[in-house]
């Protein structure tokens, strides 16, 4: 282990003994009260040395070997230590790609600030690489969110969708204005490995042998407006039958929707939201099979930077899941609308009488106490997803965490 302090944390002293590491109070943590000798150490902790050299230098500034093992392990502790030299062989391998490694150093550095252990961040890094997502709808949104997925280190990312490229389509972060006119898809994957900071590692043995090792998540990224705002059940059967997690994300009218993530099983899916839609208002069903029929609407209306933000936060929170966590849309529609722009929640609570079978399992139990789909959170009201783990040797003070050292 070559221990650094997360250089994504921008160092500060409130006095002579007490040291803030970050800016930001969802990742910053006060360190202190420490002697001058423990400070000094600090700044040996730059992954250019390995233990026995630590207590070396330790041992010339005063400090005992116990002491400089106490001081990293306790810094480890708090989350406030990387280690250069961490992550195993796929962090290794990734480590030798010195271009895509550049390309990416900024998202390593945004990953060790919710990567606990040393080492953890770039294996989540190098774990990305492995993955096989699929993005379906190449129009504004549809289009980004694969961009920013592979731009982001996800090895494979397969985009689907029929037609040609329309003007309309064309997005900074998408489809190229000299696409227009080609096929989507195929377009659509052009612009998908011109923005990846690499090559994908090769197929797995498996994937070799002809097995299909199915997608470790599906975006739903309609160009359409009503399958934004009214997703058809239909579309996802195959991927509920299946296990396959998926994400909805799109443009409808004014209204930007990231959401709902769908664990399977587990998180209400859209049929689960289209039965509790019925239920509440007995004209739904009617008003889905009007904007359904007839021809398709002329303009869709798609506000170029509304696309972008949801695409933005809807490739945010699937990085969250790819990286193995829960993000907030995980059973939750999340919706902005113009112009006040504030971001709010609708949860989508798992039904019944929804053979994706959800509702069986959750706390929900397809009863909610309202039977609302209100706004029941805003973005800002959210808090931290890691703060409840971080406990040991840590307290609250004016919104960072305190280490004792
Ligand atoms: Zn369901």
């Amino acid at each position: 282990m070559h221990p650094m302090v997360k250089p994504a944390l921008r160092r500060g002293w409130l006095d002579l003994h007490t040291a803030q590491f970050g800016m930001a109070p969802a990742h910053a943590m006060v360190l202190g009260p420490m002697d001058r000798a423990t400070g000094r150490f600090l700044d040996l902790l730059d992954g250019t040395r390995g233990l026995p050299l630590l207590r070396d230098e330790g041992r010339r500034m005063g400090l005992t070997d116990d002491r400089v093992d106490a001081l990293v392990e306790r810094l480890a502790a708090a989350g406030l230590l990387d280690d250069v030299t961490g992550g195993g062989p796929a962090a290794d391998t990734l480590r030798g790609r010195e271009t895509a490694i550049r390309r990416l150093r900024p998202d390593l550095a945004a990953l060790s600030l919710v990567a606990r252990e040393p080492g953890e961040a770039m294996a989540r890094l190098a774990a990305r690489r492995t993955l096989r997502i699929q993005v379906r709808g190449a129009g504004r949104v549809g289009s980004t969110v694969a961009s920013l997925l592979a731009g982001a280190g996800v090895g494979e990312v397969d985009v689907r969708d029929g037609g040609h490229v329309d003007p309309g389509d064309v997005a900074p972060g998408g489809l190229p204005a000299e696409s227009v006119g080609e096929r989507r898809d195929l377009s659509a994957r052009r612009a998908v490995r011109r923005a990846a900071p690499d090559r994908p590692p090769r197929v797995s043995a498996s994937a070799a042998a002809g097995e299909d090792p199915g997608f470790g998540l599906v975006i739903l990224a309609p160009r359409r407006a009503v399958d934004v705002h009214a997703p058809d059940p239909a579309d996802t059967d195959q991927l509920i039958a299946s296990g396959t997690p998926h994400l909805h994300a799109g443009v409808v009218e004014g209204t930007g929707v990231v959401g709902p993530l769908v664990l399977p099983g587990e998180t209400g899916c859209a049929g689960c939201l289209d039965r509790g839609r019925a239920d509440r208002d007995e004209c739904w069903p009617r008003l889905v099979a009007q904007w359904r029929s007839g021809r398709p609407h002329r303009v869709e209306a798609c506000d170029l930077a509304l696309a972008a933000t949801v695409a933005g936060t809807a490739a945010a929170h699937a990085l969250a899941f790819l990286d193995g966590r829960l993000p907030s849309c995980a059973g939750t529609r999340w919706e902005v609308a113009a112009p006040d722009l504030v971001w709010h929640s609708r949860p989508v609570w798992p039904h019944p009488a929804c053979p994706c079978a959800a509702a069986e399992r959750g706390e929900g139990n397809g009863k909610h106490p309202s039977g609302e789909e209100e706004p029941h959170a805003t973005m800002a009201e959210q808090q931290p997803a890691t703060s409840s783990s971080r406990t040991a040797h840590t307290a609250r003070r004016s919104g960072t965490w305190r280490a004792h050292v």
